[in-house]
């Protein structure tokens, strides 16, 4: 199946509608739901991501391994301190641990698109709500337009580490929280499609290396990066900086270079971080 920003611009723009009212009545069809449902089974998904985003603020988490935990209480604590990032990014890059974290407890999250990306788009999701005051119900369409980049992605590319490197999973999940920020900022259809670009653009070529083959580091680090990632590429969409690339063709290289990234650099723990003589010792330890 071909399915293209090009495509869902055009749709937009003929209907002038959001992306997110597209891709809601086309997946509602496809589940044979009614868009209603949909909604209401969005609103269940906003839940659980509110659950796991919020879980490891105040109570420390660690991994089934025990090899990583207690981030996100560390950055929610530091919060308030005197900080380059604000208390408003560190609540986000908390929250993004804190998905992760559960994550790696084995706990429930929205894999969005995938487990080892969980972190970015509730936290970028919670971010606009507190920012702009919005109520769970005013953030559906955000993960209508969050899916459909998603969609895209999987569709004409992969949102896979292993085949892709880290830049398909948290690069991914970026771009989905960045197109989802812009339409809920009010953006138009073409400035999430920039934001998007962005957020795979700024992270290209990251490759894929959590020690030990655990979903934790620096898979939870990569989190909280990709919420102020997405943050940043939104933000640079919505003050009218465009791509020169076009989406589709921002997605077909990432794919291309991910398909260049050797074996080692995909997920096998045998390249980048994962081949560091302390993260030998750690896999040895808690394998
Ligand atoms: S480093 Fe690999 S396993 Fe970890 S989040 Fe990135 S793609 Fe997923």
């Amino acid at each position: 199946m071909v399915y293209k920003a090009v495509d869902l611009l055009e749709e937009c723009k003929e209907k002038q509608c959001k992306i997110s009212a597209i891709m809601r009545i086309e997946e509602a069809e496809a589940a044979s739901i009614t868009p209603e449902e949909l909604d209401a089974w969005m609103l269940d998904v906003l839940e659980i991501m509110d659950q796991s985003s919020t879980q490891g603020l105040e109570e420390e988490i660690f991994s089934i391994s025990g090899m990583t935990g207690g981030f996100a209480k560390k950055v929610w604590e530091h919060r308030k301190s005197p900080s380059l990032s604000g208390e408003f990014g560190l609540s986000s890059m908390a929250k993004a641990l804190s998905t992760s974290e559960v994550n790696a407890s084995m706990g429930r999250i929205v894999a969005a698109p995938t487990a080892g990306a969980s972190g970015i788009l509730p936290a970028a999701l919670s971010g606009a709500k507190e920012k702009f005051n919005l109520s769970n119900e005013e953030l559906v369409p955000g993960l209508y337009t969050a899916g459909a980049i998603g969609k895209i992605i999987a569709l004409s590319a992969t949102i896979s580490g292993a085949d892709g490197g880290c830049q398909a999973e948290c690069g991914s999940a970026s771009a989905m929280a960045a197109a989802a920020l812009v339409e809920l900022m009010g953006g138009a259809p073409e400035q999430s499609f920039h934001a998007a670009s962005f957020a795979l653009i700024h992270i290209m070529g990251l490759i894929c290396d959590p020690i030990a083959g655990f979903v934790e580091f620096p898979c939870s680090l990569r989190n909280a990066s990709g919420v102020m990632n997405a943050y940043i590429s939104a933000d640079l969409a919505m003050a009218g900086v465009e791509s020169l690339v076009p989406f589709d063709e921002v997605v077909e290289a990432m794919y291309r270079v991910g398909k260049l990234l050797p074996e080692s650099l995909r997920e096998t723990a045998l390249g980048g971080i994962a081949a560091s003589d302390t993260a030998k010792a750690l896999e040895e330890k808690y394998l």
